[in-house]
């Protein structure tokens, strides 16, 4: 459970947060702007008292709006966090936390862009990760939270 304080980072390790224990939103935003700056279908943002965040490492910033920041990391490109200008909560993506499977979201946001074929994802055919014979995978992810 996110609220007893949770930690994070990029895939490459360069930026690496921890949140002290304390209230957490867990929304997704299905909202044109947070579909392109994840690169996904929907951003899952887990939005805590900025205060709260310890950074290692210094994460970059664009601003994607007059109203909005979005943070990544400068060297492998993660996705961090959407912050509001002036705002005093930072929103982390779920995929950055060391245990994505914690969060829980409890809403959506930016609903009519949702896709529409998101409702369909359990009935999809699933399969594990699996290499194909003779790959030897070298991973060059930070090791936390992989
Ligand atoms: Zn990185
Ligand atoms: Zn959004």
């Amino acid at each position: 459970m996110l609220e007893a304080g949770f930690s994070g980072g990029c895939q490459c390790g360069a930026v690496r947060y921890a949140v002290s224990p304390g209230p957490v939103g867990q929304t997704l935003c299905h909202c044109r702007m947070c579909q392109r700056a994840t690169g996904g279908p929907f951003a899952a943002l887990a939005e805590v008292a900025s205060t709260r965040i310890a950074w290692n490492g210094s994460p970059s910033t664009w601003a994607s709006s007059n109203i909005a920041n979005r943070g990544f990391c400068y060297r492998c490109g993660t996705p961090l966090f959407y912050r509001e200008t002036g705002g005093t909560t930072t929103e982390l993506t779920a995929g950055s936390l060391d245990r994505p499977e914690t969060f829980r979201p409890t809403d959506h946001h930016g609903s009519e862009r949702r896709l529409t074929w998101l409702s369909a994802l359990d009935s999809l055919p699933q399969r594990p990760t699996l290499l194909e014979a003779g790959i030897t995978l070298e991973t060059y992810q930070d090791p936390r939270g992989a």
